[in-house]
């Protein structure tokens, strides 16, 4: 049986698990290197797996931290190899740029190196798993979760949209490229971990009220990452190497629970969700783009605050069946169309399949929840507190509202109202839906923020 307590990362690779969950847990990654000089084991592995000619993938600025070097690394090796470099220093990982990556993809090459952090790994896993070849990561920065991610987020139509992918073969994390990142990286990674504790919550009520899948050992291991992230937090600021490998490892980490599961449910929950639609509405206004990480920070601040208002607070599930009970689909539609603008016809699609806003599904939930009212509210008091969060990302010098990145107000009140609709998965955002008390609370945390 899976018992991970005295894992090393290597230790979570290669072997398939028998778990208490019922569930086989595998990650096909080979290898992960987080260490100093990293880098200089980029040959060895391309010869390990026998590749003929590698594809490296750039953008202007990860070319400008490791370009040359990694040519002069893979010429070490003699093997012919062919680069690309995105025209953007920090590209979106849409159609546009995946079919930019595609058009210069030389056939010719039988293995995809990833270099950089986040856009970069998302359109390399997504691409080398169409083009069905394997793939690497070399990592510039501690920015983000989804290295060892076998899912990738894209953004289709206008949509925010996960999809099926594979894992990269290996992931070389060179602490001495890495400690040299931009601190605002560094406290984005920070960020996208913290979501993990409003993401397990979401996951334990979900499991309690909708007797969804859940695993305690990948809990284990998320709780790992949470702990591994916070206890170098103090270090990292200096840029302390160990620190930064610890911060990295407990970003690797929660990508592998994520490939555990087979889903992103152990590493995103409600202040992803959030962070997805603000994400899409700074696309629609042209808005320059924020760090994944950081519009997690703010969200798990926002989704903190929330559990706290609405466990404060007596709630009324005789007014909320009424309200249940009131739902018409057509004036919801309305909504999507002035909330989601081109992205509303997919939002509009998934509802029609799933039905999750429909009374027939939402009375029964409600009536769970009365009756779990007291469980789920001790699950949500080990949160930690809206405060404490928001402090900690600010002696990062991160942003910790969402004023800061330049989210308005009515963004913010539609991000509660409406970002659940982008997947179906059962969390604080529809909790808050179905008892009829998402734009009062939205309101409530928009004043906090104001504080
Ligand atoms: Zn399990
Ligand atoms: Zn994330």
């Amino acid at each position: 049986m899976l018992n991970t307590d005295n894992f090393i990362i290597s230790d979570y690779l290669g072997k398939t698990f028998s778990c208490r969950c019922g569930k086989e847990h595998f990650v096909p990654i080979v290898s992960i290197i987080i260490e100093p000089e990293a880098l200089n084991k980029l040959p060895d592995m391309i010869s390990s797996i026998g590749c003929k000619k590698p594809f490296l993938v750039y953008d202007l600025t990860t070319y400008s931290i490791v370009g040359q070097k990694l040519q002069e690394l893979i010429k070490l090796i003699k093997i012919p190899y062919t680069s690309y470099v995105i025209k953007d220093a920090e590209p979106i990982p849409d159609e546009k740029v995946l079919g930019e990556v595609l058009i210069h993809f030389d056939p010719a090459c039988d293995f995809i190196v990833a270099v950089g952090s986040g856009t970069i790994n998302d359109l390399c896993r997504f691409l080398s798993f169409k083009l069905n070849l394997p793939y690497m990561i070399i990592a510039t920065a501690p920015s983000m979760d989804g290295f060892a991610s076998n899912v990738t987020p894209l953004i289709v139509n206008h949509m925010k949209t996960t999809y099926e992918a594979h894992t990269p073969y290996a992931i070389l994390g060179d602490t001495s490229i890495l400690k040299n990142a931009p601190i605002k990286m560094i406290a984005a990674g920070v960020g996208d971990i913290l979501g993990k504790y409003t993401c397990l919550t979401d996951w334990e009520i979900a499991h309690c009220i909708n007797n969804e899948y859940r695993c305690n050992e990948l809990v284990t291991i998320v709780n790992r990452s949470i702990q591994t992230v916070i206890d170098n937090i103090e270090l990292a600021k200096s840029r302390d190497s160990k620190a930064i490998s610890g911060i990295m490892e407990g970003l690797v980490l929660s990508g592998i629970a994520m490939s555990f599961a087979g889903n992103s449910r152990p590493a995103s929950g409600s202040e992803h969700h959030l962070s997805h639609y603000w994400e899409m509405m700074f696309l629609f206004q042209g808005k320059q783009q924020i760090l994944h990480g950081t519009k997690v920070g703010i969200g798990t601040v926002a989704v903190l605050k929330a559990y706290e208002l609405l466990f404060e607070r007596k709630v009324d599930f005789t007014n909320a069946e009424s309200i249940a009970l009131s739902y018409s689909q057509k004036d919801w539609e309305t909504q999507m169309k002035l909330t989601y603008f081109d992205a509303a016809d997919s939002v509009i699609a998934l509802e029609k399949e799933i039905g999750k806003n429909n009374p027939i599904n939402v009375l029964p939930r409600l009536k769970q929840l009365e009756k779990n009212w007291d469980e789920i509210k001790k699950i949500a008091q080990r949160l930690p507190s809206a405060d404490a969060i928001r402090n900690l990302l600010s002696s990062l010098d991160a942003p910790a509202d969402p004023m800061a990145v330049g989210i308005d107000k009515i963004t913010f009140i539609n991000s509660f109202l409406v970002a659940k609709e982008l997947r179906n998965r059962y969390g604080l955002l529809q909790i808050l839906f179905d008892l009829g008390l998402t734009q009062e609370i939205a309101e409530q945390v928009w004043e906090y923020f104001q504080q």
